[in-house]
């Protein structure tokens, strides 16, 4: 006998969204002269009226950073810039709900994801980034290391707030000033954590925010006065903003794209390594970067794990993001739909086996079932291609040489998974695989401790960790 669970919606009462936004720069709300719309992708209500940010826009921005650079910010101790970052922390956590909420309304992702993963890593680190600023000279970075100036950011919309959080804590922990631009479908949070600097009397310029399109991107990466560049994004536009700096004195830190490899051997343990592949590929709607989206499974175990998996994928729920037993919640946009279908329909015209399990999806807002592919092969675009959503591609081995050749085999190198109970055959496969963050008999674990990056097409440099802090940084003597 089976119960269906009652619906438990979280309360929306908790935010108050805005008719309209503009620009938050030099620590005030700038109305802007266009708009355009935010939805909820899970029922395309419209939220809010964002403003799109011209040259002009990012210009007084920029400007505005420039001065809190010299005029304050590069003037405080380090110990000093600490409490504002423990303050804006201490903030995000008496608000994490609200944020919570926003977050999930505006991304269309999970409420329990939203809670219990975005907002508290968000918050994470900001602490962490706190703990650093009166400790730079012991980073390896020689004595007394110092900032680059003003630091222009650019963030995708899969994880907005925590994107955001990965790239101004860690500019402000070393004495940067921010010009940051959230992606165009979820800006609601960006807006929020303005107020948050506002409500942390973070001094006026210090974090800047200019919400807009690509070509409000471009502005911020072609302008002058901009001396670092950090963006998360994917790969088509890190080559443009690549080729936009080359030639010039500006740093910069490219987060790209992922078609993380998945590696089950023979002896893995199958119910844990089921969990680790389903959080590997389904959360966050597979909106993940490094999300395992190719698994790459030990033929002999392969029938007998597969069918595993579709038992615990027909028990996922998908619905409601506001809904605390959701599990599955809605793709950001009618564009990433549009290309999660055409990549799959490439799936099935080159002979893989599609299946998903039954279940209803609401005919109003963005929805993809989760899905697996079988009987992939190295040549088909869904083992090559970055799908950006809840599709898994599933490949086979023989023998434990044939799994790295097979995972190593992409322009990508973000992350890994290896599951094995033998603790050598992980510690050989590790040191094989070309990806800048691999896991063992887990998946998608994040610590603003760890460093985060990739190699080849999936990026320059590293996030979080102490590695992250150098990319801000100017070696001292
Ligand atoms: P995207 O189209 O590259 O957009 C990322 C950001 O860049 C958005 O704010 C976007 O603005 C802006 N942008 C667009 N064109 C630009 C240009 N010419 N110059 C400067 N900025 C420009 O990526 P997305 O579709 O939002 O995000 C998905 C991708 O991000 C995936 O490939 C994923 O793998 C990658 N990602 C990587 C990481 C990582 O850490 N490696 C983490 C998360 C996501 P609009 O929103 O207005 O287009
Ligand atoms: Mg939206």
């Amino acid at each position: 006998m089976t119960f269906e669970y009652a619906p438990a919606p979280e309360s929306r009462a908790i935010v108050d969204i805005k008719s309209k936004y503009g620009h938050f720069i030099d620590g005030k709300f700038l109305p802007g002269k266009k708009h355009f719309p935010t939805i909820n992708p899970a029922t395309e209500e419209v939220l809010s009226q964002i403003s799109l940010g011209g040259a002009s826009d990012v210009d007084k921005a920029v400007a505005a950073a420039q001065k809190a650079y010299t005029k304050t910010w590069s003037k405080l101790s380090g110990k000093e810039r600490g409490k504002y970052l423990y303050r804006i922390a201490r903030i995000l956590q008496e608000r994490a709900r609200e944020f919570a909420v926003l977050e999930t309304l505006d991304n269309g992702k999970p409420i329990r994801e939203t809670r219990d993963i975005d907002i508290p890593l968000v918050a994470a680190h900001f602490f962490y980034h706190a703990g650093w600023a009166d400790k730079l000279d012991y980073a390896g970075l020689g004595k007394s290391p110092a900032p680059h100036g003003v630091a222009g950011q650019i963030i995708p919309w899969n994880f907005p707030l925590l994107m955001l959080a990965w790239k101004v804590a860690p500019a402000l922990a070393t004495g940067n000033t921010v010009v940051l631009k959230p992606a165009e479908t979820t800006s609601l949070t960006a807006l929020l954590f303005a107020e948050v600097c506002q409500q942390a009397e973070l001094p006026d310029g210090v974090v800047n925010i200019v919400t807009g399109d690509g070509s409000t991107g471009a502005a911020i990466v072609n302008h002058p006065g901009i001396h670092k560049i950090a963006f998360t994004g994917s790969t088509d536009v890190g080559k443009k903003i690549a080729r936009a700096i080359a030639g010039t004195n500006k740093k910069a830190t490219l987060e790209l794209g992922g078609k993380g490899a998945n590696i089950v051997f023979d002896d893995a343990p199958i119910d844990e390594t089921v969990e680790g592949i389903v959080n590997g590929i389904f959360f966050n709607q597979g909106h993940v970067c490094c999300a395992g989206s190719r698994l790459i499974l030990q033929e002999s175990i392969a029938d007998e794990l597969i069918e595993k998996l579709k038992i615990r994928m027909s028990k996922i729920r998908i619905g409601d993001p506001l809904d605390k037993n959701t599990d599955l919640g809605a793709i950001n946009s009618r564009e990433q739909l549009s290309k999660i279908q055409e990549l799959a329909t490439a799936g099935d015209a080159e002979g893989a086996e599609r299946w998903s399990p039954a279940c209803t999806l609401s005919a109003k807002g963005f929805w993809f079932a989760p899905t697996i592919f079988t009987g992939v092969t190295q040549a088909h675009r869904i083992a090559r291609e970055e799908i950006f959503g809840p599709v898994l591609s599933v490949l086979t081995f023989r023998t434990p040489q044939e799994a790295i050749e097979k995972a190593n085999n992409t322009p990508f190198g973000l992350s890994a998974g290896v599951w094995s109970e033998k603790g050598s055959r992980i510690l050989w496969a590790t040191q094989q695989l070309r990806a800048g963050v691999i896991w063992a008999n887990t998946f998608n674990k994040f610590d603003p401790a760890s460093p985060f990056g990739g190699y080849k097409e999936s990026g320059w440099g590293r996030e979080g960790g102490k590695h992250g802090l150098a990319a801000y940084l100017k070696e001292g003597k």
